[in-house]
């Protein structure tokens, strides 16, 4: 997210936008550290209706029986008349990335309504190693979808427009370190430049920690930004 993008957002009178519910500090947290594996998925997402300063709605939303983007798609659809002519931005935060089945629900529901822009951060990628996923998301930025890994410009601006943060906690510092944060982001670039994996997420049974570790082979080398690699730290 370009810092320009954030201020226009941070802007006073947009925040004025319709606010719903906010998560606690502890949820948000919980559901959006990286080095965590939890099984429930949380979404947090603003749509800003035909671009009008004061047409921010912003929402939160978990798993119920169905994955999160299925609801989302179905409260979307289902509770205001939605002219296909409408132009629509979207912003999600999720804390995990779309499965392959969602990946192909929400392109089916961009291809009915072409003026919907879907914007998608994600904490954590879901199940990176099965292939249908990184399809997925391969077919989701071939429909024009941007994803991208959150960092601390995103974990910030989540905490001040999604979270009930205390009074005195308005500027949050993220807690996760960041080796997390570019270790996703290097896998991300693998998953869109059709790479195998180079990260494995080890979890042992009966074990609180999470291993992440890299497995770089030469075309990682041969076609990942030198900068990319280096910000992990690892190499
Ligand atoms: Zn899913």
């Amino acid at each position: 997210m370009s810092s320009s993008f954030i201020q226009r957002l941070r802007c006073p009178t947009l925040t004025s936008g319709l606010c719903m519910r906010r998560i606690e500090p502890q949820e948000f947290e919980v559901f959006f550290d990286q080095r965590e594996l939890r099984k429930e998925t949380c979404l947090l997402y603003e749509i800003n209706w035909g671009g009008g300063r004061n047409s921010i709605w912003r929402h939160t939303g978990q798993n119920t029986s169905k994955h999160v983007e299925i609801n989302f798609i179905e409260k979307f659809t289902s509770e205001r008349y939605f002219y296909p002519s409408t132009r629509c931005s979207v912003i999600w935060f999720l804390s995990w990335s779309p499965c392959g089945e969602c990946s192909k629900a929400i392109t089916e529901f961009l291809s009915r309504h072409p003026n919907v822009t879907l914007f998608i951060y994600v904490a954590r990628l879901y199940h990176h190693m099965d292939q249908r996923n990184r399809q997925g998301l391969r077919d989701l930025i071939s429909r024009g979808v941007t994803i991208q890994i959150m960092t601390e410009q995103e974990y910030c601006y989540c905490w001040r427009n999604f979270v009930n943060y205390p009074p005195s906690n308005e500027v949050y510092w993220p807690r996760y370190p960041n080796p997390w944060m570019r270790m996703y982001v290097l896998e991300l670039y693998c998953i869109i430049l059709g790479l195998p994996p180079c990260l494995k997420i080890i979890r042992r049974h009966q074990h609180p920690l999470t291993f992440f570790t890299l497995n770089l082979q030469s075309c990682h080398y041969q076609r990942i930004p030198p900068h990319i690699l280096w910000a992990t730290g690892l190499i």
